[in-house]
């Protein structure tokens, strides 16, 4: 911390209570010691005094004791050297200030009992702005917003803008964001109060914007405000000055502005704010107070340019920006999900085979993204005609600080469900196999490719307000970039799922449960192991357990896994318990490494399907992608159809792509050696882990022992070139036994 502004406050805080002494001294000698005093029309006297020292101010006399109690809080002077640890007596010297403060506004209110109007709003033809301490009317009626959630908090804006321009651009951020604008004192002869009314705004208590009045003394009607709501929403006792405190940084998202240069007294101010956890952003160059402690983040920030003040202050004091409306021309939510969009119904699409769609999220460093830009770079729906393809890139990035590259796959995961809340959108798969279609009905309603960045935008920030404070779409629908992304995005695939590669499912205890997907197939469960990825390719152990971090009751539980039942075919106690109950009793368990046996239950997402071949005492597996036969006699969306319900379907098995070169794949019925017969583009896709994993396995020649459609689309096709080449599966156990 700086020692500069350390002095500035403590240096204030004399000042101020010395003068407000005077004062006080001076209206004793005018008025009779037992003359009333106190803000109009309220139960909770000087309220910052009375909220924190329990005292309860009526009379001149009654004034001396929080007087000397603030004298008392007044540190010693800072001398050159030793200057730390100081926190403690800047907070001190900032309290005693505050509760001076307090006193000379109840000091004028006696003094001059017309210089505040008693009323929401100005009276701008008898020159009246300035509106005080608002009465326990305004209070009740305002402060409840600020419990509700209607209102997350206040800015306490002091001083003057630049000019009336920017004063108004300021302003207007913080409206939007739904936040109470204090204002107070003035900077070069002029304030923001006069700025707006010279800009042409409407201020009052209706519009959020309150100008309490032209003295920094005046800004103590905003803490005032503020304890009283912890009194009287929180029940807090007056006097428990620790808990009023801790509601206020709690509860009221609430920070000052300086807008000109801090003096002493500005200084002392917003030491005392610090007490309350409300932070000060200033735009000149005071010296900060960096260190977070009482404040969620930093205690003063300076030199913060007035276009960044607005964002720049919300992120200090951590408010988390909700967005409510999700201004989309479709109607939205949980109850479109599971709805279609058929042949018929369908105006275009992308994905599913017919072009490439692929979905990113990344994170990003606080200061590159713009929260809620979106852009589509390309032509949109409109240019299209009805029954076309095009390709898309869902480009998503985010910021937080306390957001975590680990948590990249978990967001990314959410578009899918929230792409189909969308009414006439339908979003299948994730990654670089999505598949949306479009309905003509949604276009008529005037549906467009931004629409999805503004939904992702929105219940990003509503759904994981704890990690995301800033989110960026950008929307491609050319091809090249569509592809440029889809490279991107496979090489960060990668990465994510080589994660898990070095765990065993032996060493952990904690498997994870993933239930995302219960919304389509209701009795569908995911257990997810280091070895075993979610089926859907986009949830690995590692994912799950994030997931779980960022949401402890959300859809990815851990699951002691306990007694095993079967090491080779992988069942365990604790599994089958947890799905038995997440499945309402539909599946009572399941097996880790088996298609043949009970496997593991599958949905409609999965990358790949696995299926027994009885003639070749083999097994194979089908991705998404690919829609041509194969020998099991389903194409993928058949077996999809069929499979993908939740429930377990003995000889077949949704898996991952990642899953099929990971140790444990099918290995309780002899592992990947079984494999006879994959799609050529799988194959290759996997072909660099598929040849590694195979020479572990004894086989470095295994990758060519495998069939494709090259080969055959039958077993009757295949069966010849798997004895020809000597594939491994023909000599095992019989895969079906009796
Ligand atoms: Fe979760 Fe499984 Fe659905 Fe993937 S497929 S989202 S792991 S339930
Ligand atoms: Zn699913």
């Amino acid at each position: 911390m700086s020692k500069l502004v350390g002095f500035a406050a403590i240096q204030g805080g004399y000042n101020i209570v010395s003068k407000v002494e005077g004062l006080y001294r001076r209206a004793l000698e005018t008025y009779d010691a037992s003359t009333k005093v106190g803000f109009p029309n309220t139960a909770y006297y000087l309220p910052v005094i009375y909220s924190l020292l329990g005292i309860k101010v009526e009379t001149l006399e009654d004034m001396k004791k929080p007087l000397e109690f603030a004298r008392g809080l007044l540190p010693p002077h800072i001398k050159g050297v030793n200057h730390l640890p100081y926190l403690g007596p800047l907070l001190d010297a900032g309290m005693a200030a505050l509760f001076a403060f307090e006193i000379r506004e109840a000091l004028r209110y006696l003094e001059e009992p017309d210089f505040y109007l008693h009323s929401e709003e100005p009276d701008l033809e008898a020159g009246k702005i300035w509106l005080g301490a608002a009465d326990d009317t305004v209070f009740r009626k305002r402060g409840v917003e600020f419990v509700d959630g209607t209102a997350p908090g206040f800015a306490a804006v002091v001083g003057a803008a630049p000019d009336t321009e920017t004063a108004k651009l300021i302003v207007e951020e913080y409206q939007k964001r739904s936040l109470y604008i204090f204002l107070a004192a003035g900077h070069n002869g002029t304030d923001v109060t006069h700025q707006l009314l010279e800009a042409g705004v409407q201020i009052g208590w209706n519009t959020r914007i309150v100008p309490f009045g032209p003295d920094i003394s005046s800004a103590i009607f905003a803490l005032g405000f503020a304890n009283r709501a912890a009194m009287a929403f929180g029940g807090i006792q007056p006097g428990d000055y620790k808990r009023i405190l801790l509601y206020n940084k709690n509860r009221i998202y609430a920070f000052v502005n300086a807008l000109g240069e801090v003096g002493t007294e500005w200084a002392a101010a917003a030491a005392g704010a610090i007490n309350w956890g409300f932070p000060t952003l200033a735009d000149t160059d005071i010296p900060e107070v960096l260190p977070t402690g009482i404040c969620t983040y930093e205690h003063v920030v300076a030199n913060v340019p007035h276009s960044e003040l607005v964002q720049r202050s919300v992120e200090v004091r951590g408010l988390k920006v909700t967005v409510s409306s999700i201004d989309i021309p479709c109607s939205f939510g949980p109850a479109y999900e599971g709805e279609r969009v058929r042949g018929t119904d369908l105006f275009a699409q992308t994905g599913g085979g017919k072009a490439q769609c692929t979905e990113l999220v990344k994170m990003a460093e606080m200061n590159e993204i713009e929260d809620g830009k979106i852009e589509v770079i390309g032509p949109d729906i409109d240019k299209l005609k009805e029954g076309d393809s095009f390709p898309l890139g869902i480009y998503v990035q985010v910021a937080g600080r306390e957001f975590q590259t680990d948590f990249e796959p978990i967001i990314e995961r959410q578009i899918h469900h929230l792409i189909n809340y969308i009414q006439g959108v339908m979003h299948i798969g994730q990654r670089d196999i999505s598949w949306i279609r479009i309905s003509k009905a949604a276009v008529e309603k005037g549906f467009r490719l931004k629409d999805i960045g503004v939904v992702l935008h929105a219940k990003f920030h509503q759904d994981f307000q704890k990690i995301i404070d800033k989110v960026q779409v950008t929307l491609y629908t050319k091809k090249a970039d569509v592809d440029k992304l889809t490279k991107r995005a496979r090489a960060e695939y990668r990465t994510r799922d080589e994660r898990v590669e070095k765990m065993r499912d032996e060493d952990v205890e904690i498997y994870y449960s993933c239930t995302l997907c219960q919304s389509f197939a209701p009795s569908h469960v995911c257990t997810v192991s280091p070895e075993r990825t979610g089926l859907c390719g986009a949830y690995n152990w590692m994912d799950c357990k994030a997931s779980y971090e960022i949401n402890p009751t959300g859809p990815n539980q851990p699951i002691v896994k306990g007694e095993c039942l079967d090491p080779i075919l992988g069942q365990w106690k604790g599994v089958n318990e947890f799905v038995t109950k997440a499945s309402r009793g539909n599946v009572t368990h399941y097996n880790f490494y088996s298609v043949v046996k009970d496997p593991m239950t599958t949905c409609g997402c999965c990358e790949c399907i696995a299926a027994v071949l009885p003639s070749c005492n083999g097994v194979m597996t089908v991705n998404r992608e690919y829609i041509g036969d194969t020998p099991c006699g389903m194409k993928f969306t058949t077996l999809a159809g069929v499979m993908g319900g939740g429930q377990s379907s003995p000889g077949f098995v949704g898996h991952s792509k990642f899953n099929i070169t990971q140790r444990k794949f099918i290995k309780g019925d002899g592992g990947l050696l079984r494999m006879v017969w994959m799609p050529k583009m799988l194959k290759e896709e996997i072909k660099d882990r598929l040849v590694k994993r195979t020479e572990e396995l004894g086989h470095p020649d295994f990758y060519d022992m495998i069939a494709d459609e090259t080969v055959g689309t039958t077993e009757e096709e295949i069966l010849p070139f798997l004895q020809k080449v000597g594939h491994p599966a023909l000599s095992m156990d019989p895969i079906i036994s009796e």
